[in-house]
C-alpha cells in the first residue's frame, strides 16, 4: 500500500480513510486518535476519542466530563484494529500520557510521532523509536542552531538566583500541561525541599500528575492576600505564562521574572517578554534529537510537520531518505 493513500492530510488534520480515523485533528470529526493533551493537538468536540488513559483524562480535567460521545483508552504497546488498520501507541516522552501513534495497513507502517523529544524528564515514560517505513516528525525547533542544554544544569541557575536573591520571589513562567510539573520535579531532584507556591491554573494538573505517581513534594497557592507578602520572600511561583501579564504577577514584590521554554534560547524573545532569568528547558527535540532520531529509526521517508519543516527536509534529502513538508495547519505548540 503506497503511504499517502494510508494517510493523508486534510483540513480537519491527518486522515486515514481506511480505518475512517483523523490523528489529532483541529476540527470535530467522528473518530479522533489523540497523541497527547496539549489544546493544539486535543481539541474537544469528537464523536469517539482513542487515546491513552492518562490523554482522555488531561482532556476531561480540562474540557469536562462531556469532551466527547465516546472514549476508548490504549494501552502503550498494545495492538488494535481500527477498521481494518493496525493501530499501537508507544511512548513520546513529551508529557504525562504522551504518545506516538502506529498505524499499519498491508505491510505499510506510518508512525506519526506527535510532539516528542529525547531528553531525560522524570514527569513521563521515555520516548521509544519504533521502526517504520514513513516517520513524520515534527520540527519545531527544527534548525541547526536550536541546542537545547542539559535541562538539569537550567533549574541549577534558578537555584543559584535563589542563593543570590534570597529576598525576592522567583516567578517561573512555565506551561500548565507538562512543563510546570517537569520543573517542578527538577527542582525536587536537585535537592530543592521548599514548599513550591502555584498559580491556581496549575492546581488540577499538578495533583493528577501526583495521583500518577510523579513526586512534586509540596505545593502551595499562590495566593496573595494582603500581609501575607513575607511568605513568598525568596519563594518560588510557578505560573502558565498568560498569567504573568496580570495583575496576580504584580502582586509580588521586586520578583524576579523567569520563564522555562526551549524559546528561551533565543535572547531577543527572552528579551520582548522582559524575564531576566530564562531557562532553556523543551519539550520538543532540538535539531540534533531530530537528526539523531531519524538516524536511529531510518525509515524509508520522513514527513515533517509544524515548524521550521525546510531545513529538516533538506537534511532528509542530503541522507538519502527521501522527505516532504506536510503543512498541516493549527498546530501552535502549546508547550513548548
Ligand atoms: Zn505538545
Amino acid at each position: 500500500m503506497r503511504p499517502e493513500k494510508l494517510l493523508f492530510p486534510t483540513p480537519e488534520g491527518l486522515y486515514c480513510p481506511a480505518g475512517a480515523f483523523h490523528v489529532d485533528p483541529v476540527r470535530p470529526v467522528d473518530r479522533a486518535l489523540i497523541t497527547h493533551g496539549h489544546s493544539d493537538h486535543a481539541r474537544s468536540g469528537h464523536r469517539a476519542v482513542l487515546a491513552t488513559r492518562q490523554t482522555l483524562d488531561i482532556m476531561k480535567l480540562r474540557y469536562g466530563e462531556d469532551f466527547c460521545e465516546s472514549e476508548q483508552a490504549v494501552d502503550l504497546g498494545s495492538e488494535l484494529d481500527v477498521g481494518g488498520v493496525a493501530v499501537s501507541f508507544h511512548p513520546a516522552g513529551h508529557v504525562l500520557g504522551s504518545a506516538q501513534i502506529a498505524i499499519e495497513k498491508e505491510g505499510m507502517r506510518i508512525v506519526v510521532s506527535g510532539d516528542y523529544k529525547r531528553s531525560a524528564d522524570p514527569t513521563c515514560t521515555p520516548y521509544e523509536p519504533v521502526a517504520c517505513d514513513v516517520f513524520i516528525t515534527e520540527a519545531t525547533f527544527g534548525l541547526p542552531v536550536f541546542h537545547h542544554p542539559d535541562p538539569r544544569a537550567e533549574i541549577g541557575k534558578l537555584i543559584t538566583s535563589l542563593k543570590q536573591f534570597p529576598e525576592r520571589s522567583h516567578l517561573v513562567g512555565a506551561y500548565a500541561l507538562g512543563k510546570a510539573q517537569r520543573v517542578i520535579a527538577l527542582l525536587r531532584q536537585a535537592g530543592y525541599g521548599e514548599p513550591i507556591y502555584i498559580h491556581g491554573a496549575l492546581a488540577k494538573l499538578c495533583d493528577y500528575y501526583r495521583s500518577q505517581g510523579i513526586d512534586l513534594g509540596e505545593l502551595r497557592p499562590a495566593t496573595v492576600e494582603r500581609g501575607n507578602q513575607d511568605e513568598f520572600r525568596g519563594a518560588v511561583i510557578v505560573g502558565p505564562p498568560s498569567a504573568f501579564a496580570d495583575r496576580w504577577a504584580r502582586r509580588f514584590s521586586d520578583p524576579v521574572a523567569s520563564f522555562a521554554s526551549g524559546w528561551m534560547m533565543v535572547r531577543q524573545r527572552a528579551k520582548q517578554r522582559g524575564v531576566e532569568l530564562p531557562l532553556v528547558i523543551s519539550d520538543h527535540c532540538d535539531w540534533p534529537e531530530l537528526t539523531q532520531t531519524i538516524r536511529e529509526i531510518a525509515p524509508e521517508q520522513v514527513w515533517v510537520t509544524h515548524g521550521r519543516e525546510e531545513a529538516l527536509v533538506r537534511w532528509c534529502e542530503l541522507q538519502g531518505i527521501a522527505a516532504r513538508p506536510l503543512h498541516l495547519v493549527g498546530y501552535e505548540d502549546e508547550g513548548d
